[in-house]
Parts: structure tokens; C-alpha cells; sequence
């Protein structure tokens, strides 16, 4: 999961490693009586905001309002700006580039820095190999003090206390919050001493688990300044559900993908078009199903749905459930074609029977039934 830089600077702040002080500005919030000079960051996941327009210095000779709009109205590769994190701008002696990653090859932490950083690093990074330095380490034993001493004199820091703290704290959050990225570019040599100027942080999903409050805190806080997902896009909508859309006009549920693209070939042999691939994900219960059929049914082209079903933990029961749910909610009928077979297979179809829903024991038969119907024969 990647934060916006403002989150990642509420962990910085936790942790001491100095940041300017500032206040996040949202769409439609009055701004009033502002100091000036003020660094104004529009808020987007996507990196190069700078050399997108993305950032402004308000020097107070302007109206401030007009400078907020216009970051307001960007759209950053693809990204809408919903948010502005207003800093007090500071004097930048030199730029440094510095993040704690995985080196995955070597299996170990790696500690990267770079003599010039900035908005130019991935360039000086390759003109200029000299510049960068990889120091893997011992992720138990960390990052020693010799090795920090050693790579303060390399990028010429005469601060190495201050770069000490830093790079300790950044290790700290790395192992605390179960991070894959922790970057600062540029951390600048100011008059005030050294300073984190921006923030890249991208915790692993996969351990969420382990900081279930935190990460449902953190995407609480993106949730409204993200755009909702294109509708054409690759979308899970729920942990389980994986949806597809295609351009057909046979919606396509399976609870497993094998059989799913198997339906999907199938559907085509009989020369019909499918309109999405919706997969539940293994085991599942009568509510994905509702979820599943809700979703597939979103689309305007629909005019089928083929459910393949093998109840080995699942049990078809529940599925005929979570039909017979999303059947009642409709407004606007939709034909759909059933095969089920294998755990409470009996009770399930019976289910079906008294619904008056299809119901098949063949995968072949139920395809080319949704075929027929979608065609209008
Ligand atoms: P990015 O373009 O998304 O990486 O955004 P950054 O936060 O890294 O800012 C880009 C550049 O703007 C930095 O490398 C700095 O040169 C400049 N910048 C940002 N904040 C300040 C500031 O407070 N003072 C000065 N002098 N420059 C700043
Ligand atoms: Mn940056």
C-alpha cells in the first residue's frame, strides 16, 4: 500500500526525522489567512509531481486561492488532485537521495543513497553510477555506525549525527511497519539541519494482517482522495472476487478459474461473446454470490448469465441461495443458466427447480443454452 507523502510524514514525525511544518488543504475547505512563503504539494500516489506542475511556491505576492485551484484542477497521471499539503518553505543547501528497500536478489535490507538527489535521480542514478550507493545489511543486526560514518563521508555530510538519527529512524519504520519502500527525496542539507522534504512509503500488503487498525486507518484516509476505479478497468471489488470486463453480451460467473475459462471457451465455440469474467475465489458463500451476480449485472450490454459451479467446499445450496436473493432484487429480469454439481448438489438444483431457473448438469448444454438466449433463439 502506498501513502500519500502527508501520511508518510505523520510516521516520520512519530519518529523524529525532522519535516517542515505544515497543514493539509482539501477540496472545497476555506483558506484563510496564510503565511507566506508557502511550498503548496498537490497530494497523488504517482511520483514526479514536480516536474508535472504538481508543485507551487506561493511567495505571497499572489493570491493563494488562485494557486490552489490550479493545483486543484491537475490531473497527474491520471491521478485527480484532491488534496494539497501547504509546508513552510525552507532554503535548500543540497539535495541528497536516500531510501531503505529490499534487495531481493541478495535476499537482504538495502540502504540507497545518493550524493545528488532530487527530481532528477533515476537519470544521475544511470549517467553517473559514482553518485549512488547500495549498502546491504544484516537485517538483524541493522545498519552499523561505521557503515552510516562510511556513506556520510562518500556523499560529503558533515552532519553525521543528524544522518544517523535519520537513517535509524527510517530502519525503525521499516521493520515496525512491515514496509517495502521507505524513501526520502531529497533529504536536504538546510540552515536548520537536515530535512525530510518529501516521502515515499509502500507498506506490504501481504502483512497487512499483522496491522489490521493501522492499514484501515490509512485507507480510510484515501479512500476520498482516490478516483473510483474506471469501470473497464482489472477490478476486485471484494477481497475474493475477481471481475473482468469484456465487450460481450454473456455475463460469466465460476467458482474457480479453471472452469471459468473453460465456460469462457466453451461460450465461444458456440460463437457467443462474453461480457465479463467474474471468478469468486475458491470457497465462497451465498453473499459473494449475490455480490458476484450484482456486479455481472451492471453491465448495459447483458443479456445472459452462464454460473458454472463445482461444490466441493462449497455447497450449492448456499449458491442457490444467493441466486434466488439477487433474483428477487431485480427489476429488470435477466436469464440465467445454472450448472451445478457436487456438495448439497440436490438440494441446490432443487432450489433452482422451484425458482423456475435452468438448471444443468453439463457444462455444455448450460453454455450453449446462454448462448441461444443472448442471440434471441
Ligand atoms: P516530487 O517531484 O514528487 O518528488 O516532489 P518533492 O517533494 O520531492 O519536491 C520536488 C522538488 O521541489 C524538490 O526536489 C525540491 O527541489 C523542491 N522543493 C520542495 N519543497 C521545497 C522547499 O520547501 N524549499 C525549496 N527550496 N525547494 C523545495
Ligand atoms: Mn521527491
Amino acid at each position: 500500500m502506498k501513502l500519500y507523502e502527508f501520511q508518510g510524514k505523520e510516521i516520520f514525525k512519530k519518529y523524529n526525522i525532522p519535516i517542515q511544518s505544515g497543514f493539509l488543504i482539501n477540496e472545497n475547505d476555506e483558506v484563510k489567512n496564510l503565511t507566506s512563503p508557502l511550498v503548496l504539494k498537490s497530494q497523488v500516489l504517482t511520483g514526479g509531481r514536480g516536474k508535472a506542475g504538481g508543485i507551487k511556491l506561493w511567495e505571497g505576492d499572489t493570491d493563494v486561492s488562485q494557486i490552489i485551484n490550479e493545483l486543484f484542477s491537475l490531473n497527474i497521471k491520471g491521478e485527480k488532485v484532491r488534496a494539497i499539503l501547504a509546508l513552510e518553505k525552507v532554503d535548500i543547501l543540497r539535495e541528497i537521495y536516500i531510501s531503505i528497500t529490499f534487495n531481493r536478489g541478495k535476499s537482504t535490507p538495502v540502504l540507497i543513497v545518493g550524493t545528488s538527489g532530487g527530481m532528477d535521480i533515476e537519470k544521475s542514478a544511470q549517467s553517473d553510477k559514482d553518485n549512488i550507493h547500495f549498502i546491504e545489511f544484516d537485517p538483524f543486526i541493522g545498519i552499523l555506525d561505521y557503515q552510516i560514518r562510511l556513506i556520510a563521508k562518500k556523499v560529503h555530510l558533515k552532519d553525521v549525527s543528524g544522518f544517523r538519527k535519520i537513517i535509524k529512524a527510517m530502519y525503525q519504520i521499516f521493520k515496525d511497519y512491515d514496509a517495502v519502500l521507505i524513501e526520502i527525496n531529497p533529504l536536504a542539507v538546510t540552515p536548520l539541519g537536515l530535512m525530510a522534504i518529501d516521502s515515499k512509503v509502500d507498506l506490504d500488503d501481504k502483512a497487512s494482517f499483522r496491522h489490521q487498525a493501522l492499514f484501515q486507518e490509512l485507507e480510510e484516509e484515501q479512500e476520498s482522495l482516490k478516483d473510483k476505479k474506471d469501470s473497464n478497468d482489472l477490478e476486485s471489488t471484494d477481497d475474493t472476487i475477481t471481475f473482468v470486463p469484456l465487450s460481450g453480451d454473456i455475463g460469466v460467473i465460476s467458482d474457480g478459474a479453471g472452469t471459468g475459462l473453460l465456460a469462457l471457451d466453451l461460450i465461444s465455440d458456440f460463437d457467443g461473446k462474453v461480457a465479463s469474467f467474474c471468478e469468486l475465489g475458491g470457497i465462497t458463500n451465498s453473499e459473494i454470490m449475490l455480490k458476484a451476480l450484482r456486479l455481472v449485472n451492471n453491465q448495459s450490454s447483458l443479456k445472459s448469465i452462464l454460473v458454472v459451479l463445482i461444490g466441493g467446499f462449497n455447497r450449492m445450496d448456499h449458491m442457490a441461495e444467493g441466486i434466488i436473493q439477487f433474483k428477487k432484487e431485480l427489476k429488470e429480469d435477466i436469464p440465467i443458466f445454472i450448472r451445478m454439481c457436487g456438495t448439497k448438489e440436490e438440494v441446490g438444483k432443487q432450489l433452482m427447480k422451484d425458482e423456475n431457473i435452468p438448471v444443468y448438469n453439463s457444462l455444455i448444454d448450460a453454455a450453449e443454452a446462454a448462448v441461444k438466449e443472448a442471440r434471441g433463439n
